[in-house]
This record gives C-alpha cells, sequence and structure tokens, in this order.
C-alpha cells in the first residue's frame, strides 16, 4: 500500500533527516513538537505540525496516546518514529497497527523480543549465534549470581535487560564489590528503564564495538549493508564512528554478515535493524544487541552503499521487495561520523546548556551535517545533548580522516561548550589513524589538558605584533604597525585549530 502521508514521531535532526527523505518520495509530512520545540526546523520543514505537550518527553514525545490521535486526526496513514523515544517501545508499534496506521519499522513481536537483551540471547543461541558468556535469565538471588560470577571470572558487568543508549550498566571488578553494584544497577534499571531485572556478562577488557546494518523486507528477503565500527565511546555510548571497520577482513565481514541475518531471522525481523557486535583481538565477535530502528549512525552506511536508509524503511514498509541484493551491494570507499553534543570534554563529558551563539557547519564536497538547529537557538535541556552529525566520505581512510580534521576545524559553535575538540583530538591520536583502538580508548589515551590549543610559531609571532601594536595604541603614541598583519590572515573560521 502507497503510503500518502506520514508522521515523524520525533525531533531534532532525525525528524528533519525523515521528513526531507519522504517529502522526495512525494509523501506528505507531518512534525510533531513540544513546547521547547515551536521554532525547530524540523518543525518548519513539515507541510504541517501540531503541537502535542509540554517540554518534557514524558508529556509530550513519549506520549503515545496523543500521538496516535494527531495521526487520526490529519488522516496519517504512516508513522516513523526515528530512532529513541518510542521507536523501540513494542506497544507503540501495535496500537499505531491497531488504528490502521502503519508503522514504519518492524513488527511489535520482533521488538518485543529484541527489546530485552535477555530475550534477545535466548532467540539468537537457537541459530548458533557466539554470545558474551553470562546469564540467561534475570538475577533471582544474590549468592547464586556471586557463584555464577565467580565461575564466568571476574570483572563482570551486571546490565538491565532493558537497558539503552549505553545506560543501565555497572562493572564489578571482585566479589566484594558485588553486592553495592547489584543494588545499584536494580535501582537504575527500575528508574529509567521501569523493569529492574538485571543479568550478568563477562567484562571484556578491551573490545571492539562492531555493528552491522541490516534490511529485510516483509516478504523474507535480508541483505547486510556492512559494518560500522563505533568503539569510540564515552559513558558506553558512541562518538565517532566509522564504515567500513579498519580491522575487518572479507572473510570475517562475510562471516558477520552472515551471523547478523541469521540474528534477524531468530525474530523474523522486517525493516532497517542493527545487530551489535563485541570483537577481540582474534576477530572472534560476540553478539551484544540487536537495535530494532534506525541508527543515530546510519549516515556512515549510506555513505558507502549509496541507499537512503530512510527511503528504503519506507518501500519495506509499503511492502516492496528489497531493492538491492546482496551481490549488488558494495562499500564505496570510507566514511566518518563525528557526533557534536553541547557537552563539556574538559569536565567528564558533562551536558553543558545554553544558546548557540555562533553556529557555523562545515560545507564543500564529501560533507554531510545532519542538525537540528539554528544559529541562536537554545539546546533544550530536556532531551539528548546531541547538535549534530558531521559525516565525511572520501575515497580511503586516510582521506576520510583528513577531510575530518578540516571538518572540524571549520565548524565554528560558540556559546556552548561541544565535543569538537574531543573529535579533533581523536583524528590526531595515533592509535585512531592506526585503526587498533577499543572502546577503552577514552579511558587510556583521552587527557583533556591535551584539548588546551597550541599555537604555530606563525600564530606566535602574529600575537606578539598584535600585542605591541595594541600596547602602542593605549600608550596613544603613532603606531608603527597600522596594517595588522591580522588583516591579511584569512578569516578565523579557515584557520587551522591544532591540538598537537
Ligand atoms: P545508537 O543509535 O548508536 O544506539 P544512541 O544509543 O546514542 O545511539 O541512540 C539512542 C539515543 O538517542 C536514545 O537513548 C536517546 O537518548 C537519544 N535520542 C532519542 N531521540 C533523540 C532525538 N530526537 N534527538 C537526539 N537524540 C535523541
Ligand atoms: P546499550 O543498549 O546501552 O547500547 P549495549 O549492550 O549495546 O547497551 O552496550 C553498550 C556498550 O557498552 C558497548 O558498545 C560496549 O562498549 C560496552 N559493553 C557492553 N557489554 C559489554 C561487555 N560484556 N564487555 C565490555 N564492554 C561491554
Ligand atoms: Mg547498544
Amino acid at each position: 500500500m502507497k503510503i500518502r502521508k506520514l508522521l515523524v514521531a520525533n525531533r531534532g535532526e532525525i525528524s528533519l533527516r525523515i521528513i526531507r527523505s519522504v517529502k522526495e518520495m512525494g509523501i506528505q509530512t507531518v512534525a510533531v513538537f513540544s513546547e521547547a520545540d515551536r521554532e525547530s526546523p524540523h518543525v518548519l520543514a513539515a507541510d504541517q505540525a501540531v503541537c502535542i505537550g509540554a517540554a518534557q518527553a514524558s508529556a509530550s514525545y513519549l506520549c503515545m496516546d496523543k500521538i496516535i490521535q494527531v495521526a487520526k486526526d490529519l488522516q496519517v496513514d504512516a508513522i516513523h518514529p526515528g530512532y529513541g523515544f518510542l521507536s523501540e517501545n513494542a506497544e507503540f508499534a501495535e496500537k499505531v497497527t491497531a488504528a490502521g496506521i502503519t508503522f514504519v519499522g518492524p513488527s511489535a513481536e520482533s521488538i518485543a523480543i529484541m527489546g530485552s537483551k535477555l530475550q534477545a540471547k535466548k532467540a539468537v543461541s537457537a541459530y548458533g549465534i557466539p554470545l558474551v558468556p553470562g546469564t540467561d535469565k534475570p538475577i533471582e538471588e544474590v549468592a547464586h549470581a556471586k557463584e555464577i560470577a565467580a565461575h564466568i571470572g571476574y570483572p563482570i558487568l551486571i546490565k538491565a535487560s532493558a537497558g539503552g543508549g549505553g545506560k543501565g550498566m555497572r562493572i564489578v571488578r571482585n566479589a566484594q564489590e558485588f553486592d553495592d553494584q547489584m543494588a545499584r544497577a536494580t535501582s537504575e534499571a527500575r528508574s529509567a528503564f521501569g523493569d529492574p531485572a538485571v543479568f550478568i556478562e563477562k567484562y571484556i577488557e578491551s573490545p571492539k564495538h562492531i555493528e552491522i546494518q541490516l534490511l529485510g523486507d516483509q516478504h523474507g528477503n535480508m541483505v547486510y549493508l556492512f559494518e560500522r565500527e563505533c568503539s569510540i565511546q564515552r559513558r558506553h555510548q558512541k562518538v565517532i564512528e566509522e564504515a567500513p571497520s579498519p580491522i575487518l577482513t572479507p572473510q570475517i565481514r562475510t562471516k558477520m554478515g552472515d551471523a547478523a541475518i541469521l540474528v534477524g531471522k531468530s525474530c523474523n525481523y522486517y525493516g532497517a535493524g542493527t545487530v551489535e557486535f563485541l570483537v577481540d583481538k582474534n576477530l572472534d565477535f560476540y553478539f551484544l544487541e540487536m537495535n530494532t530502528r534506525l541508527q543515530v549512525e546510519h549516515p556512515v552506511t549510506e555513505c558507502i552503499t549509496g541507499l537512503d536508509l530512510v527511503k528504503e524503511q519506507v518501500k519495506i514498509a509499503e511492502g516492496d521487495l528489497l531493492s538491492v541484493t546482496q551481490e549488488e551491494l558494495h562499500i564505496n570507499g570510507h566514511a566518518i561520523e563525528a557526533r557534536i553534543y553541547a557537552e563539556d570534554p574538559e569536565n567528564q563529558f558533562l551536558p553543558d546548556t545554553g544558546t548557540l551563539v555562533t553556529y557555523a557547519p562545515p560545507k564543500g564536497p564529501g560533507i554531510r551535517v545532519d542538525d537540528g538547529f539554528e544559529e541562536g537557538m537554545q539546546i533544550p535541556i530536556y532531551y539528548d545533548p546531541m547538535i549534530a552529525k558531521l559525516t565525511v566520505h572520501a575515497q580511503t581512510r586516510e582521506l576520510a580522516i583528513a577531510k575530518m580534521q578540516q571538518a572540524l576545524t571549520e565548524f565554528k559553535i560558540t556559546g556552548i561548550k561541544t565535543t569538537i575538540p574531543f573529535c579533533q583530538f581523536v583524528m590526531d591520536h595515533p592509535e585512531f589513524r592506526s585503526g587498533a583502538f577499543t572502546t577503552k580508548f577514552v579511558e587510556t589515551h583521552f587527557d583533556p589538558a591535551e584539548l588546551q590549543p597550541k599555537f604555530s610559531e606563525e600564530e606566535m609571532q602574529l600575537m606578539a605584533a598584535f600585542a605591541v601594536y595594541w600596547k602602542e595604541l593605549s600608550e596613544n603614541t603613532p603606531s608603527t604597525a597600522p596594517n595588522s598583519p591580522i588583516q591579511n590572515k584569512p578569516h578565523s573560521r579557515w584557520k587551522s585549530r591544532k591540538t598537537k
């Protein structure tokens, strides 16, 4: 069935990104927004937009019934949930479908299976997919759990079964810490996800996080769109992602792709979805979880495959056959994404708030910026503090890194602290450049002190000259340097901001 009018149940960059693609398909668009997002670009971009409540997500973007009512009132025939919010909520998918509206995503059953990390493990173990060693049931009794932990061997990780967004995980290094961390994990799981169930996994010290993008249609066909390397993380959440991974061999890529397809089959998956794996030094890989939605970092996959994942999602929801076969898919060049968050890398990546006094994203060939803000806007405190995603695409990894370095230098944001200096630090770092980095990168290599700008010889001379000029001016003596060399320098936006 052709979709004629689609509502995006989300906000910010992802809402805008979806609206653009579906408009290209000739589909009418409806945006929803909270009172905090009245002026947002996603609201202005849609054909129609409806305010659904107060700023708190619980009063707006998470209100299933309100959103479905808007869809009915405006005769919408499909809802795209984006990522976060209601995107992995099986009840929402079910309610949307029950209202006679197409849910752009997998079935409620697939979401329910993969939404619980424990159920997911159970489903995929039947297909012989390697799992991170751990318990296959929620922990009921601490004493028993401790026995299992001793058997697996410390360090272990206590994880919330319903966890997501890097939250609800506690590392336990020895038996003495167990009770305390267990109590914290359970209470965090209850408050953050409304489900206290936790389980144990072996904590793998220095893995890589590599995930496989899947696309499946409603007729049983499924392909994998290769991998994304997402090991640069803080707080177990990704900041830099790239495709392809710098370390996978074609053989392992095929093995992981085939395993991911089995994971998809284990829950009768259709739509776009991602299978996440941890990979160790020997390139052995272990299933972590499956995300049953469009992923934040999907642009890198779009760059290397030439596909528009949102359009593919819509076509699948309409009941079309997949537009590509596995044999037709090829990796073209290399893409890197840097997530620009309103966070202070010098202060443990704590969210920063304020106004985007300057907001000037880079432009140029091979540069893509997904954002949902404009200069002068406030970053609302109510939602995820991501400002923009900067993605570059070039023929090789080396060229992509160079392009990213230049693009980050041009990206000017003032009024708010951002992760731009951190991303520059990573691009300059030999371990990142070698490709051998793991999820331990930030903990092992990142020193905020190294973010302080270091000036080149030329810049030092320039500053000295300027100081002399300034002093003369203020002393009111005739200046010997009326044509300050500053004027001959390129605009600061083009000046390199070297961290090393
Ligand atoms: P991934 O897609 O790689 O799993 P995340 O875990 O960072 O990446 O993405 C999901 C997170 O995105 C959610 O937990 C939520 O905090 C955040 N999020 C949800 N909706 C939005 C939005 N519209 N804009 C920005 N961030 C959002
Ligand atoms: P979420 O649902 O929050 O995305 P994941 O299970 O995908 O949770 O884990 C998020 C990140 O936490 C991983 O990318 C990895 O860096 C780290 N992590 C998760 N499980 C383990 C583990 N068993 N050992 C080491 N690191 C882990
Ligand atoms: Mg994950």
